[in-house]
């Protein structure tokens, strides 16, 4: 799914113009199914720490061609960059400046991952340290070319950065399923979970229901869930009952027609779960709608229904659940992920989006409070999609859309894959160590942070 002005720069002439008036020129993101290895080789690592030692040795584990330092390295796919020793701000340079010279011959979607540690008020300069990582990660991003990306793992002090959570969100940023992530920090607060046996199909064995899946980013995030191997309970409006029945006949799920902001809602899905016997590993809340106005001309109606299927619907269901049988036991397996569908809207707000972007800052604060309540019985994340090419953004008035599409780091829209992808990552078992984060599938949008 490639717009129209995409398409036009890749002609000859489309070509030419685009370099002669300094044009967007947007580069073709690889995906999964077009660089499946885990790694783009060779991969340098840069730093002399323990902890740069064991994600080397890693880093081979998994088969990739590793080097230490970029003498003499062939075109480098990807460069992992250590720095969870620094204790002031000086010592950053030796570390990264290396990486200086190679920034213009980087492959074509190489990576660029930091992996540091997280300010914790106890030290001067080595909280200035490590918060300046931020700084140097997000201004990678909007230098990479030719769709590379930059991003950053913060683990926990404490945490090792071989840990089931960091393993599996650098092999995530690594890869061609991060394609749309640009210029973003991802936490790892514990050391909980473990490593996949298969790192391809890590929701083997796991049931996963997602709300809001007959179409776009819902219908995308079925079919992803589906090929890391999990068994699907797909839920829809009525009124969206032909597209959903095309889904679940695709994928072999079980269709539920309900809409999320009736009041059984939660009780319907309950009993629809133990008359089949199903308990949830995963609940991916996707069902969402906007009613854009200027706050100006803001009508209840409006506002009300944002509220109710954006946030309210989602509170009301997790509680439901929660509370079904003992602490949910008979519908919710151990180890449970949520995942709550935010965006960019609700970090820096947008313009005629009052009751939209209330709605997603609220998705985002519900997060980390259920992660919290969690505890050790699983976690909850939630992704923060920009601008993806969707029925929903088809909607947006032609010029308005062309000017968002563009505002980010890699100068187009993401696709609803981009945001499946993200999803199956938080839902993988290796993820337990993420906890009530929002990560942005943005393309590093040039709102908010
Ligand atoms: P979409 O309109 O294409 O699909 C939304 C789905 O949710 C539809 O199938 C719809 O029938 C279903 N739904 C709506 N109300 C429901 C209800 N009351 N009960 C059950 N199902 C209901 O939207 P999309 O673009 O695929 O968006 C999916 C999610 O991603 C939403 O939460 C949206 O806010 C979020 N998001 C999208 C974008 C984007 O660029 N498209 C950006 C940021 C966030």
């Amino acid at each position: 799914m490639t717009d129209a002005y995409t398409r036009f720069t890749r002609t000859a002439l489309g070509r030419q113009i685009v370099k002669k008036a300094g044009l967007p020129n947007p580069a073709r993101l690889p995906r999964q199914a077009d660089r499946p290895e885990p790694v783009l080789d060779p991969v340098v690592v840069l730093g002399s720490s323990a902890g740069a030692d064991e994600v080397a040795a890693l880093l081979l584990d998994w088969g990739a061609d590793v080097r230490r330092r970029f003498e003499e390295t062939p075109r480098v796919g990807s460069v992992v960059v250590v720095l969870d020793e620094v204790s002031a701000p000086r010592e950053l340079g030796e570390i990264v400046l290396p990486l200086a010279g190679a920034m213009r011959s980087l492959a074509p979607g190489a990576r660029v991952v930091t992996l540091s540690r997280p300010a914790t008020g106890e030290d001067l300069a080595r909280d200035a340290a490590r918060g300046g990582v931020e700084g140097f990660v997000r201004t990678l991003g909007h230098e990479m070319r030719r769709g590379g990306t930059a991003n950053g793992i913060q683990v926990a002090d404490g945490v090792a950065l071989t840990a089931p959570g960091v393993a599996t969100t650098l092999r995530f940023l690594l890869s061609a399923r991060s394609a749309f992530v640009d210029g973003q920090l991802i936490e790892v607060s514990t050391d909980a979970g473990r490593r996949p046996q298969q790192w391809d199909r890590p929701l083997e064995g796991k049931t996963a229901l997602v709300t809001g899946a007959a179409r776009g980013i819902g219908a995308a995030i079925a079919r992803t869930l589906d090929s890391l191997g999990a068994e699907l309970v797909l839920l829809d409006v009525p009124a969206s009952g032909s597209e959903l029945s095309r889904v679940t006949n695709e994928l072999r799920a079980t269709p539920l027609q309900l809409d999320v902001t009736s009041e059984a809602a939660g009780a319907r899905t309950i009993a629809f779960l133990r008359e089949r016997g199903i308990t949830l590993d995963v609940l991916v809340l996707n069902a969402g709608i906007t009613r854009d106005k200027m706050f100006a001309n803001m009508t209840a109606d409006r506002w009300d229904a944002v509220i109710a299927v954006n946030i309210s619907s989602q509170i009301s269901l997790v509680e439901a659940l929660l509370s079904a049988g003992d602490d949910g036991a008979d519908v919710l397996a151990e180890d449970l992920r949520v995942v709550s569908l935010a965006s960019t809207s609700g970090i820096a707000g947008n313009r005629g989006q009052a009751n939209y972007a209330t709605s997603k800052a609220g998705v985002m604060a519900l997060v980390a409070a259920l992660a919290r309540r969690l505890g050790e019985r699983g976690t909850a994340n939630a992704v923060a999609p920009g601008f993806i090419e969707t029925d929903m953004t088809g909607r947006i008035p032609p010029l308005q859309r062309e000017i968002a599409r563009r505002a980010n780091s890699l100068q187009q829209g993401g696709l609803p894959l981009d945001v499946a992808e993200t999803i199956g990552f938080l839902c993988a078992p290796g993820a337990a160590g993420l906890r009530g984060q929002t990560v942005r599938v943005c393309g590093q949008n040039m709102v908010g942070r």
